[in-house]
């Protein structure tokens, strides 16, 4: 049946906003709204001059950038299907998801142009480049650009709009299909816990615009916000450009507000003008958040969800608010209370679990998605009866707040004792010293597994392992402590700034009979 698409409120703020900035790039060129939707029009029709139509795949690889929001925009009303990946994939990887995808268009930018051109070599589809990088093979973005923009799309909310791949920190990589209706309400779901989103904002990118905070992007668009995009996360970099354009609102992940900690509490920059920061994607330790929430304000917003559903709870701002000089309230290690437009359920071995107890986080609602591209096994193992999406996350209800305890899959068992690794690395952080650190089982004849920690200090800091052992013992039960701890000058991440435990911890288990979750 017809109803609002993410495509017709987009086309509609094209007329509402014409005139305001859309977009604004770092040199301070400006593209109203009124020539982001032209520019969106004339990219529709520049795909169909490739063959596309209505339905077909288009994989994006590119950093973010400001012709990112033309080709979202674009890929949105013109009723393709927008396949996000991370820029940080292999290009044998992202190989394999053009094919999985059955990709009509890949589009990349910059040094990924030349390799992947040569491993699409036998691509039956069309790759266009974003930059001038000599590959034959390529067709240039800008030649997509004619006088000719494309009729409006009949587009229907069962349509597919947004196929993002998830990340894999877990395994092999999956197209999770998002249609106009569940992105619509993804969008929806975002705004009713912003209220205020207006022709005010101004958001700064640094987070992949591929991953979770694209959602922001597209929400913004439809409330008249001005945005701006950074390839890459420096924290100068980031808050001059705040201070530049008075911006307003912030997508951050917690790794970015962990390092901009620094930065943000030398005072250097005036970052009076914003309002928001919405972040989420991974836990954030108490400690590291309280230092952010001193330095910038009550200005943060958590969100607790997943590529397959996101944004399912809230952390409201007042929720952040608390007093610098008492001690660190118990919610502020939560991601908040229960979207309304969310159902939640906890669910243990023997059925639902009673307050303050563990159980896996399912979740349903209308921003579901609609299931794992040809994976008919792996959707039926988490799009469960009656809706419910099994996140594979652990957490509990305290207050009515939802407290996310760790992945099922990354909970340690040592001598019968499970422990969750999110807990002891929170304890961990409380060190000012540390930058970052991951905590693992490791094999052990006796317990079967034990607790380990590799931690990444800031520069020119020390921290000595009985240091890490009181700081645990002050927080958490003695047994959960890291019996090795380990120093290392970074650790591995993903391209949304998540550190990969299961890497970190695969090298322990190799030729092991017990390689977890393999
Ligand atoms: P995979 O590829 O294995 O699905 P991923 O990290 O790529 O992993 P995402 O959908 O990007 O998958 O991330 C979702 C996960 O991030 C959640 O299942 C949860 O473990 C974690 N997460 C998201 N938000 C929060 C939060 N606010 N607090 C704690 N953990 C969170």
């Amino acid at each position: 049946a017809p109803g609002p698409t993410v495509a017709s409120v987009l086309r509609r703020g094209y007329a509402e906003y014409a005139d305001l900035p859309a977009v604004v790039d770092l040199s301070g060129n400006v593209t109203t709204y009124r020539e982001l939707g032209r520019d969106a029009r004339r990219l529709v029709a520049g795909f169909g001059s490739l063959g596309a139509t209505k339905g077909d795949r288009v994989v994006v690889l590119t950093k973010n950038r400001s012709e990112c929001f033309t080709i979202d925009h674009a890929l949105a009303i013109g009723g393709f299907v927008r396949v996000a990946l991370s820029y940080r994939l292999h290009q044998r990887e992202v190989a394999e998801i053009v094919h999985d995808a059955g990709a009509r268009i890949v589009i990349v930018d910059g040094e990924r142009t030349s390799e992947l051109a040569a491993e699409l070599a036998s691509f039956s589809g069309r790759l266009v480049s974003i930059d001038d990088v000599s590959a034959p093979t390529a067709i240039p973005f800008s030649s997509l650009f004619g006088d000719a923009e494309a009729e409006a799309v009949d587009i229907r909310p069962d349509d597919l709009v947004w196929m993002p791949y998830t990340s894999g920190t877990s395994g092999k990589p999956k197209g999770v299909m998002h249609t106009h209706r569940s992105l619509l309400s993804i969008l929806r779901n975002i705004l009713v816990e912003l209220p205020g989103a207006s022709t005010d904002d101004f958001l700064v990118h640094t987070a992949p615009l591929t991953h979770l905070s694209g959602y922001a992007m597209m929400a913004y668009f439809m409330r008249g916000a001005q945005q701006l995009a950074l390839d890459h996360f420096d924290p100068g970099q980031l808050l001059s450009v705040v201070e530049k354009h008075r911006a307003t609102v912030l997508p951050l992940v917690p790794t970015m507000i962990n390092m901009l900690l620094p930065t943000l509490e030398s005072g250097q920059y005036d970052v009076s003008s914003v309002h928001t920061v919405i972040y989420g994607g991974s836990p954030i330790a108490p400690d590291r958040l309280a230092r952010a929430i001193k330095a910038f304000g009550p200005v943060f917003v958590q969100s607790y969800g997943l590529t397959e559903m996101p944004y399912n709870s809230y952390l409201s701002k007042q929720d952040h608010d608390f007093d610098p000089a008492g001690t660190v309230p118990e919610r502020l290690a939560s991601a908040g209370r229960v979207s309304p437009f969310v159902e939640m359920r906890l669910m243990t071995a023997d059925g639902p679990a009673a307050d303050g107890e563990s159980g896996e986080i399912q979740v349903r609602g209308d921003a579901a998605m609609s299931g794992y591209w040809n994976l008919p096994a792996e959707t039926a193992e988490t799009l469960l009866e009656g809706g419910w999406i099994a996140t594979g996350d652990v957490g509990r209800m305290t207050d009515g707040f939802l407290h996310v305890v760790d992945r099922k899959k990354d909970m340690i068992v040592s001598g019968g004792f499970n422990v969750y690794p999110t807990e002891v690395e929170n304890a961990i952080y409380s060190l000012p010293e540390v930058a970052e650190v991951a905590v693992v089982g490791i094999p052990d004849e006796r317990w079967g597994e034990t607790v380990h920690a590799v931690i990444a200090l800031r520069e020119g800091c020390e921290v000595t392992q009985d240091q890490v052992e009181q700081a645990c013992l002050s927080s958490i039960a003695p047994y959960k402590r890291p019996r090795t701890v380990e120093f290392v000058d970074e650790l591995p991440k993903t391209g949304t700034g998540k550190i990969k435990r299961r890497e970190v911890k695969e090298r322990f288990w190799i030729g092991r009979d017990r390689l977890v979750n393999g």
